[in-house]
């Protein structure tokens, strides 16, 4: 069975949506996409490295290392609720409106890695 691109409603094999609703969802997401898709890429790539990076330097300017790694998960977290783009694959996987929403919990739980990061930093003394 053909399944609604937005909602992963079956469908019959001549729509490509279960109903207008669903369209106008789909099409606004991929207006969003088109707007703000480059500047998502650029914004995760520094967060992604930033992370590592981050924790790397914690060995040696640890407050710098520490605001570096909390930085970039907070940036990255605010921004996959915010803007939650999720990659081709999980689209077709899981079709928009299921990938946006595990795009969001995927933000919240670099949030929470976050603040993880900056209790273990506090509890252990280099
Ligand atoms: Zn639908």
């Amino acid at each position: 069975m053909k399944k609604c691109e937005f909602c992963g409603k079956q469908i019959s094999y001549f729509d490509q949506y279960c109903d207008d609703e669903c369209h106008i969802k789909a099409n606004k997401f991929y207006e969003k996409g088109e707007r703000f898709g480059k500047l998502f890429a650029v914004i995760n790539m520094i967060c992604v490295f930033g992370i590592p990076i981050g924790l790397f330097m914690l060995s040696f300017a640890r407050e710098v290392g520490l605001t570096v790694a909390l930085a970039s998960c907070v940036i990255l977290g605010t921004m996959l609720i915010i803007l939650p783009f999720p990659t081709e694959n999980m689209i077709s996987k899981f079709k928009i409106r299921k990938a946006v929403k595990i795009t969001r919990m995927i933000g919240g739980a670099v949030i929470f890695l976050g603040v993880l990061i900056l209790l273990l930093a506090l509890l252990i003394k280099f």
